[in-house]
């Protein structure tokens, strides 16, 4: 036996035909299905298997995939899926899956054309960001990734910041700074690099959820008086809860003034830079010092495929590439090329992510991107005004981008639980999946529209149903 190829590629050929006709099938009639249902736990011990011993047939496998995976997958391809902030894929997306798994690159090096695919898309996400193209970037698993690998590069860009490399943190108080509407993955950023997620002052945030920026400058003063070494700036371009903006323009402003790094987490805000329309949102956005967004967000590209971009590319390599040398390389061969991208993050081995960013931004342009993203953002506000039109809704924040946080009213004690038990009972509804989160102290229904498949006729449903749960509810509930 040689190698684990089957003999018979006829066999495999037409295993493959099938695999793209059932999965197209699907994707083309994702409304007839339910946007989630829970993995029954019979079939969860069904895939418990333990480790083949020996082999099976794809076509067996395949058969299992199609009965234990496929109807209880996330629901993020449904275009009634407004959960958290989830892209939706697209076909495209998949069919370029499957080209860059045919290629198997490893993208951490060498002189290869995938390589050259990805210093593409990075210029491009450079473009988009308003960044220099000749800037230093890398895609990576997601924001959180991208976001802690700027808080590395904005550590070691401080006086004598390099040495942390080998001494570590050490005696050093650096110190940073973000508001507490800031994503969780900036405080563990701080705390997995040993910086301590206690070095990460929370700004308090204004009635719109953005940071309150005296309160910013007194918190810098206040450490540089206690003998700590501020070093950044963390402004986030579309908040997780509520899509809130901060004042990028002012935040790099402060940040020049007081010589400290400027990051933004634009995880999925950054992509309203496509739209003519929402770019002024983003003013400053383009004087950060690094940009942590995601392709898997509102640019729809399949999972997983987060982006870092660092303004200045001398200074990624210099936190993160192992030899001095890193720029020499060999000077023949398949070992040139540099700098690798290995030497801009902590993964050697990479897989060919950028194909599917270059399949997927390629095939729609960046002008229908743009499009897509303002859609989004109008079928946000379409649902705030029917939110705020009916008088059994209440919204509970200002729709900035596309996420609508709301509640729904009724005659109980505990508002908070009613909200948070009939969004249990939509996701179970099979209709439409939001999430909740807690504004002002307060448990409200979100609605993250980030779907290119949504439309508004999917957040009229989601409303209604939603309404049509909350009165079986509270029928029940008088009986009971
Ligand atoms: C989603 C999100 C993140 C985390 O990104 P992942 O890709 O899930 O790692 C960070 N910041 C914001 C604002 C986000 O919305």
């Amino acid at each position: 036996m040689s190698g684990l190829d089957p003999d018979n590629w006829d066999a495999l050929r037409q295993l493959g035909h099938r695999m793209l006709d059932d999965m197209i099938d699907r994707l083309s009639h994702l409304r007839e299905q339910p946007v989630w249902q829970p993995m029954p736990d019979g079939l969860r011990q069904e895939l418990r298997t333990g480790l083949p011993d020996g082999p099976s047939a794809p076509e067996d496998l395949y058969a299992r995939f199609q009965q234990l995976v496929v109807p209880y997958a996330t629901g993020n391809v449904h275009p009634g899926f407004m959960g958290w902030v989830h892209g939706g894929g697209t076909a495209v997306g998949m069919l370029s899956e499957l080209l860059a798994g045919g290629l198997n690159a490893n993208c951490g090096g060498r002189d290869h054309a995938p390589i050259e695919v990805e210093r593409e898309v990075i210029r491009w996400a450079a473009q988009i960001c308003g960044f220099p193209t000749d800037c230093s970037g890398l895609l990576v698993t997601g924001s959180s990734m991208a976001n802690m690998i700027a808080v590395i590069t904005a550590s070691r860009a401080v006086p004598d910041g390099l040495a942390m490399r080998h001494a570590g943190v050490g005696t050093r108080r650096l110190t940073g700074y973000a508001a507490a509407s800031a994503h969780g993955c900036i405080s563990r950023a701080f705390d997995l690099t040993g910086l301590g997620s206690d070095a990460l002052r929370i700004i308090p945030v204004d009635r719109n959820n953005r940071m309150i920026l005296p309160e910013l400058e007194k918190a810098i003063a206040r450490d540089r008086a206690a003998g700590y070494e501020p070093f950044m700036i963390v402004g986030t371009a579309g908040t997780v809860d509520t899509g809130s903006i901060d004042d990028l323009d002012q935040l790099a402003s402060i940040a020049a003034r007081e010589k400290l790094w400027f990051h933004v987490d634009g995880a999925f805000g950054a992509l309203a830079a496509l739209s003519a329309d929402l770019r002024p949102m983003l003013r400053g956005m383009e004087r950060a010092d690094s940009i942590a967004f995601d392709f898997h967000k509102w640019a729809q590209v399949q999972y997983d495929a987060g982006c870092i971009l660092v303004r200045d590319p001398t200074l990624q390599a210099a936190a993160f590439a192992q030899s001095r040398s890193y720029l020499a390389r060999e000077d023949r061969g398949l070992a040139t090329n540099g700098p690798w991208f290995c030497d801009l993050g902590p993964d050697l081995s990479r897989g060919f992510r950028a194909l599917k960013v270059w399949m997927t931004l390629g095939t729609y342009g960046a002008q229908r991107m743009g499009e897509m993203v303002a859609g989004c953002c109008a079928i946000a506000r379409h649902l705030a005004r029917l939110v705020e039109e009916n008088p059994r809704t209440e919204l509970l924040a200002p729709v900035t981008l596309n996420i609508v946080c709301f509640r729904v009213l009724a005659p109980v004690d505990d508002l908070d639980h009613f909200n948070g038990e009939i969004v249990k009972d939509l996701h179970e509804s099979g209709v439409a999946a939001p999430s909740t989160t807690m504004i002002h102290g307060q448990k409200a229904v979100r609605a993250a529209i980030v779907n290119h498949r949504t439309v508004e006729a999917d957040v009229d449903r989601m409303l209604e149903k939603l309404l049509e749960l909350a009165d079986a509810r509270l029928a029940r509930e008088k009986q009971g």
